[in-house]
């Protein structure tokens, strides 16, 4: 049977050694004198989210050549495989690579090479979502027209970066065209914005919720009453990328008890299982399911088989 990873970075997967091996081939000072890679850009116990995003300038710096980013590609795929997946779906914000020495076509060609390789290699299917980043209204227009122009070569869109203030809406053309182009779209809402965002995100477009996992806060448990939001998602069965660990990272929930994925699966919502950052957040999808089952949840696997089902890959 299919198992799915929905949600996962690109640039928050390298693996230590290939980040080490790549900034010594490119003299990149920042990573020279680390004595453990993967302490350096683990962020377990990141003091705040500007602590936890500064790992990724270190991975973006590497990812500036078609040589690089297709090992990258192939590297995040080949450990997919090597966690029981088949389906994998990466996202990037492609324009962190693109420079006068590397176009935006040999961007996406190159990290579509990457995961051919890995196919013919294990089988294993793979597909690039494009990442706008949302605190920057043009490169969200741009990567939006980038989706657009180059729709055989991703498999969807989503937008990227600190939730607060800036909801789905403020990017409402963008989204009205590529509904209109038909680009799969899944955004992040519902973790560092509340209930509202996913609302939002839903009105814009979205077939998939990056996170939603505040969808919790439309649930009044003690008096058994459901708010709008979530009785949408849950007649319309809307998957929801959950990410464990990364949560806890970010200082979403203190710990794996306060994080309430076992009552959303209890609530019946549409549950799927995601690693997020595997680099800073030290994890793999193996690990995440080892977590469900410590927060009880029985049969995780099947989560990664329910995944499948919503794969833009079909
Ligand atoms: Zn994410």
């Amino acid at each position: 049977m299919d198992k799915a990873v929905l949600h996962d970075h690109l640039d928050g997967g390298l693996r230590g050694t290939t980040a080490l091996e790549l900034a010594k081939k490119a003299s990149y000072n920042p990573l020279l004198n680390v004595d453990d890679i993967n302490k350096f850009f683990d962020r377990s116990d990141c003091v705040s989210l500007e602590d936890y995003l500064e790992a990724f300038i270190h991975t973006t710096a590497l990812m500036n050549t078609y040589e690089n980013l297709e090992r990258i590609a192939y590297e995040a795929a080949e450990d997919m495989h090597n966690n029981g997946i088949n389906l994998y779906e990466s996202r990037y914000a492609p324009l962190y690579s693109v420079s006068a020495n590397l176009s935006i076509k040999s961007v996406l060609e190159a990290i579509n090479s990457g995961f051919k390789q890995a196919e013919s290699m294990y089988g294993i299917k793979s597909g690039l979502i494009l990442c706008g980043m949302r605190n920057d209204k043009k490169n969200v227009e741009k990567v939006g027209s980038i989706a657009i122009d180059y729709k055989n070569l991703i498999i969807g869109f989503d937008i990227a970066g600190p939730e607060l203030n800036y909801r789905p809406s403020l990017f409402k053309n963008t989204f009205n065209k590529l509904k209109e182009a038909g680009v799969n779209i899944t955004i992040h809402a519902g973790e560092g914005d509340n209930v509202d965002s996913i609302q939002d995100a839903l009105d814009n477009g979205a077939q998939r919720i990056g996170h939603g996992v505040r969808i919790i806060e439309d649930i009044d448990i003690i008096n058994n009453q459901i708010g709008k939001t979530a009785e949408y998602i849950l007649n319309n069965q809307i998957p929801l990328e959950i990410c464990i660990t990364s949560n806890i990272h970010t200082n979403m929930y203190k710990n794996y008890t306060e994080h309430p994925v076992k009552n959303l699966i209890d609530y019946g919502f549409n549950i799927s299982i995601n690693t997020d950052n595997r680099l800073m957040s030290n994890t793999d999808i193996k690990k995440e399911l080892l977590h469900c089952s410590d927060m009880g949840i029985n049969n995780p696997e099947e989560l990664l088989n329910k995944s499948a089902r919503y794969s833009f890959l079909n």
